[in-house]
């Protein structure tokens, strides 16, 4: 069913409500006109319609782009009231890059909505949430309904990425990336977590504030390319799993417990050996199992290192990201 706009059911005391749409950028100039395009359009429906305050805004936050986004959005938020922009002083990633925005728009929005810039989310779900909003929720999640749309390698890979968070016992929302609406105060405690290896997904439903989901068909990327590349996917789920849960450091007791059965069970194939006074030979199976036992032992400790390498990138306390430029 297509996400209706017809915004005469909704509470008319969002009228005092201010929204900022954060959409974090990164070498997107492709795509950006596009974008601006669409959410300028929305958004000023949305004004009209008195379901957002006058002051509502697009915030797009350029994360070290190397192309002409930082001019595009220079050049619109000059265009428009309606539009902002924060340029970070480099590439901090995604997720940073997302987290400076919401910090930002806490000052003055009552309400945020986060959103890639390659239109890939419907944007027209973002009344629906604010409708949910309205209705007392803290937090809503857009969640795919299906992803026809993506490729199949994509498709894939993502399905295997939660699968894999939740086997190793971390909760997040099947099927929901990064576009979701956040009251003012869900954003100030979601500041409150200072973490520097930040699993939005993972960190939200922590906060547990009344949640809900508005459901979407993802679309196509508008234009441009992927920003997520298969190494970034991987770094960003062992981040995601580092992060909330210590289930594979549990793992790798188990891992030692089956070691040592293994062992014990060759030690009984041996004994009887020399009782029936046979010689056990085997240098191909002695080399085998070095290899193989010291293998697993460097993965462990590499499992082991994972955890220790992110105390030591938390323990430095160091700022997720520095702004160059607010332009409002
Ligand atoms: N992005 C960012 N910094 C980065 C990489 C990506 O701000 O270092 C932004 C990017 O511009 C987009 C969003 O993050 O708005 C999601 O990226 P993308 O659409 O490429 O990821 P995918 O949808 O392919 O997972
Ligand atoms: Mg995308």
């Amino acid at each position: 069913m297509p996400i209706s706009l017809d915004y005469t059911s909704y509470r008319i005391n969002m009228e005092n409500s201010t929204l900022a749409i954060i959409v974090p950028c990164y070498n997107e100039e492709e795509v950006l006109p596009q974008t601006n395009l669409q959410l300028c359009a929305l958004l000023n429906e949305m004004i009209d319609k008195r379901l957002v305050s006058q002051e509502s805004y697009i915030l797009y936050v350029n994360d070290g782009s190397r192309d002409h986004t930082w001019q595009l959005i220079a050049q619109y938020s000059e265009a428009s009231a309606h539009v902002r922009g924060l340029k970070l002083a480099g590439n901090v990633g995604h997720q940073n890059a997302l987290m400076a925005g919401l910090e930002t728009a806490r000052e003055d929005a009552d309400v945020t909505v986060s959103i890639d810039a390659d239109l890939q989310d419907d944007i027209h779900a973002i009344p629906e949430m604010v409708k949910k909003y309205n209705d007392g929720c803290d937090i809503v999640y857009g969640v795919r309904r299906k992803r026809t749309t993506d490729t199949w390698f994509k498709r894939t890979t993502a399905q295997l990425f939660y699968k894999f968070m939740t086997g190793m016992g971390v909760k997040s929302v099947y099927n929901h990336a990064d576009f979701r609406l956040m009251s003012q105060r869900a954003v100030n405690a979601l500041c409150q977590y200072e973490e520097r290896n930040l699993f939005l997904r993972g960190l939200v439903p922590l906060l547990g504030y009344k949640t809900d989901s508005v459901y979407y068909d993802r679309l196509e990327r508008q234009a441009g390319e992927s920003k997520y590349p298969l190494s970034k996917m991987l770094s960003f789920a062992i981040d995601g799993v580092t992060s909330f849960s210590v289930k594979p450091l549990r793992l790798i007791f188990y891992l030692g417990a089956l070691f040592l059965l293994i062992s014990l069970g060759i030690l009984v194939y041996v004994i009887a050996a020399l009782c029936q006074g046979r010689g056990v030979q085997g240098w191909a199976s002695l080399m085998l199992s070095i290899w193989f036992v010291g293998g697993c032992l460097l993965i462990c400790l590499s499992v082991i290192a994972a955890y220790i390498g992110r105390i030591y990138t938390e323990g430095k306390h160091r700022p997720r990201y520095n702004i160059e430029k607010y332009k409002k």
